[in-house]
């Protein structure tokens, strides 16, 4: 081996790779994240996800190993899994699944059989692509029934949801999705799953974090199972959690998790989804979770106020999520006019929106990332005018739209360097 195997940095050794991840840091540092689903994690957990525990491999749970040497993977994932459980006040946490859909995957194979009812909420009304969607393994293996939202108010339609149960009997009845801004009524949707004897499952992807902070009703008093990422509101590294309350659903989920659909767990991520568990359990994250709840409000008050319709008509979560055909617009022109100013977001179905993305009338924002940032109800003011304004500019003469990028692209910067990210 030679000597600069063990001392040689990457931008020594591999500049091309160095280069690019140089230049997507400055990228991070230099554009306003808007994009729901992302956020910055700390360097605490950074230090975490490039340690040597990389180098680990282990096979089942702490204590239970398949392969010697385990000692201090055991201490990392068991503080995993003693956080999560403080965390979320449950009794038992799985911390193994390399992301949230391994996770949901994990529970359809220890539940399910193929074939077997699902009850979701449909795509466009903000479900995930790993509760049925046709192209996911969950959509091909299994029968999905899905259910919508309210056309007026943009809410879960609860009423439409217990009319399928009833007539489909789902096996699994799964709430939670990602780009549903709105409180979920986990009482009404387990009396559902209680009817059908379904059992009741809760994605809480994108609000673990709120979960966490306290400023989000809990789903685990009443859910059969929750699952979620520790990337999007909880800031973590990128992974997923199953948690339960119940040791009958737990015996099966252990063996789903490994070695049902994963093998070796992934260490360095776990010594990673750790950290950032810890860090929610602080007084610091409490203070988080109300400002990003707190900014995703003002953005949605102030787009409101410029003319934007935005669905549901407002937000309890991070998530705005904005129909630009109200400004004569597709979602991928908005998503678009906003990577000029160098504000970054994702085009998105609305509820009823058309199957062909490049015809979605949706634009997805979210509060977490610029929340993480230091951003304010001050500076998300500022960013739903900036919103506005280029929106705006899409439609005014050529002069008028340069003018605004201009302008727009200053304020970024100067945002941007105000409230500096792994500086
Ligand atoms: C993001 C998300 C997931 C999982 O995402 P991964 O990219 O697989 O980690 C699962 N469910 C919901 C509702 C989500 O929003």
């Amino acid at each position: 081996m030679t000597k600069s195997y063990f001392h040689d940095h990457l931008a020594a050794r591999d500049p091309l790779i160095f280069k690019a991840l140089e230049d997507e840091k400055k990228r991070q540092q230099g554009q306003i994240e808007l994009i729901a689903s992302e956020n910055s994690v700390s360097l605490a957990s950074l230090d975490a996800l490039g340690s040597v525990i990389t180098n680990k491999t282990v096979e089942g749970y702490p204590g239970k190993r398949f392969h010697g040497g385990a000692d201090f993977a055991d201490i990392v994932e068991q503080a995993a899994i003693d956080r999560a459980k403080e965390l979320f006040d449950c009794d038992f946490a799985n911390v193994q699944p390399h992301s949230g859909t391994q996770a949901n995957q994990a529970v359809f194979f220890a539940l399910l059989t193929p074939g077997d009812v699902v009850l979701s909420l449909d795509l466009a009304s903000g479900g995930h692509l790993s509760h049925g969607a046709k192209p996911n393994q969950s959509g091909r293996w299994f029968t999905i029934v899905s259910y919508g939202v309210d056309r007026e108010t943009g809410r879960i339609d609860y009423e439409n949801v217990e009319k399928l149960a009833l007539e489909h009997k789902p096996k699994l009845l799964i709430a939670g999705g990602s780009s549903y801004p709105r409180e979920i009524d986990f009482v009404r949707m387990r009396e559902i799953a209680d009817k059908v004897g379904a059992t009741y499952l809760v994605d809480m992807a994108h609000f673990a974090g709120l979960v966490a902070a306290g400023v989000h009703p809990s789903p685990i008093p009443y859910a059969d199972i929750v699952t979620c990422t520790t990337t999007k509101t909880l800031r973590g590294a990128r992974g997923g959690l199953i948690l339960t309350n119940r040791e009958d659903l737990f015996k099966k989920l252990q063996p789903a998790v490994f070695p049902g659909v994963q093998g070796s767990a992934h260490l360095a991520t776990i010594a990673g989804k750790a950290v950032c568990l810890g860090e929610a359990l602080t007084d610091e994250f409490k203070a988080y979770g109300a400002n990003v709840k707190a900014n995703a409000q003002l953005l949605a008050e102030v787009l409101h106020k410029r003319g934007v319709r935005i669905v549901s008509g407002g937000t309890d979560t991070h998530v705005v999520l904005v129909d630009v055909s109200s400004k004569d617009l597709t979602g991928q022109q908005s998503q678009d006019a906003l990577t000029t100013i160098n504000v970054t977001s994702n085009k998105n179905p609305i509820p009823f929106d058309s199957a062909k993305p490049s015809e979605w009338k949706g634009l997805r924002l979210g509060s977490s990332a610029g929340t993480t940032r230091g951003f304010g109800t001050a500076e998300f003011e500022i960013i739903g005018n900036l919103i506005a304004d280029i929106f705006e500019a899409q439609v005014a003469d050529e002069a008028t739209r340069a003018d605004v990028i201009a302008r727009s692209q200053a304020t970024v910067a100067k945002l941007c360097a105000a409230f500096p990210i792994y500086a």
